[in-house]
């Protein structure tokens, strides 16, 4: 099979020696005679992988397994946007958001069905084209919201606030893609099929000391702690995404863990947005300030817009895929996750600077 370059958004590339391990594994795994799909979530096979996962997810992070847990959840990372609220948003208390894009303000609206929220700080005004600055923090939050990487606008913020508060933190679509000083985040969730594995499982890191403080009059299911206490093995886990986002971690260490693919992913984006701002008089980068670009999704239009349609007929004869930008925004989108290849950012470069000189 010839692989195209997938710049698809998510679910997204994955590594391909990701892939035909888990096309074993859809056969046989371990020796079992069995599916990964068959498997019961309550035998030896599938518990060491589910722990072994939850285990390296800890270790890549920097995290210590006696602060930290690991817990797997189904429903993505919209479905956090109500249970982060339902656990930790009582009543009398204020929770603080960062409104840095639309999946930001989606999180902020499900948190206000459910409580009082406060809008700590918000680009609206600059249609998310930058990251959010100056933070209004309450005193006392209950907990401070962040996204660090806006899948749809492309900005990205590469560091943790002190919001004086537990950070709570949305990490979908750059999650173990750069390093981050997680000792500062209280909880991180993450749908896994932008950096991590396919769709269908959400990861969630939480600091052991938080997770005592949530609430207990809710559903058991929606229970962070009842998951936990279970090994996140309260109900059927979403086992073969569980399955692959360990295979995905094994990935990550075998290219020499964080910093090399952090090394590699700010080498990728450079690629990209130099081309770019080397034809600023023909492509128009969506995000202005440098430090506020994303490595993970690059946002641009074609300054003269009635040649969106060409440039787009002229990537996929090349084998470059889903560069259509977000509904929301329009013009083009590039997103190059940890998985997305070096080589194939070079060819949409060249393409780049081929379609302008036409
Ligand atoms: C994709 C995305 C979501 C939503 O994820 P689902 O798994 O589709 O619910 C939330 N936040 C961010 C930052 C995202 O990129």
């Amino acid at each position: 099979m010839a692989r195209i370059y997938n710049f698809s958004a998510g679910p997204a590339t994955l590594p391909v020696p990701v892939l035909e391990e888990a096309a074993k594994a859809v056969v046989e795994i371990a020796g079992s005679g069995m599916s990964i799909l068959e498997l019961s979530h309550r035998g030896k096979i599938y518990e060491t992988l589910h722990n072994e996962a939850r285990a390296n997810c800890l270790k890549l992070m920097g995290l210590d397994p006696a602060e930290y847990t690991v817990i797997f959840m189904g429903g993505g990372a919209s479905t956090q946007f109500a249970v982060v609220p339902m656990n930790f948003l009582p009543a009398g208390k204020t929770a603080d958001y960062v409104d840095g894009g639309e999946w930001g303000k989606k999180a902020i609206e499900t948190a206000q069905k459910l409580g009082t929220v406060n809008i700590a700080a918000s680009s609206a005004a600059q249609k998310h084209a930058v990251l959010p600055r100056d933070f209004k923090w309450t005193a006392g939050a209950a907990y401070a919201h962040v996204t660090t990487n806006n899948t749809i606008e492309g900005t990205q913020m590469r560091f943790l606030p002190d919001a004086g508060s537990p950070l709570v933190v949305d990490a979908s679509s750059d999650f173990l893609s750069c390093q981050m000083d997680w000792k500062k985040a209280s909880l991180v969730y993450a749908g896994a099929q932008k950096n991590a594995g396919p769709a269908g499982v959400t990861i969630i890191v939480m600091k052991k000391s938080f997770m005592a403080t949530a609430k207990k009059d809710i559903p058991a299911v929606f229970q962070y702690a009842v998951h936990d206490k279970a090994d996140s093995l309260y109900n059927t886990p979403p086992a073969f995404p569980i399955y692959v986002f360990g295979l995905v971690l094994k990935w990550i260490e075998a290219q020499g863990g964080i910093g090399a693919v952090e090394a590699r992913n700010k080498r990728k984006a450079a690629l990209i947005y130099d081309v770019l701002d080397a034809h600023a008089d023909f492509y128009d980068v969506a995000v202005a300030p440098k430090d506020d670009r994303s490595w993970m999704n690059i946002t641009w239009r074609v300054r003269d817009t009635a040649k969106e349609e060409a440039f787009l007929a002229g990537a996929k004869a090349l084998h470059l895929d889903g560069l259509k930008g977000h509904r929301n925004v329009g013009g083009f989108r590039a997103s190059i996750y940890n998985a997305f290849p070096e080589e194939g950012c070079a060819v949409l470069a060249q393409y780049l600077k081929d379609f302008a000189k036409k």
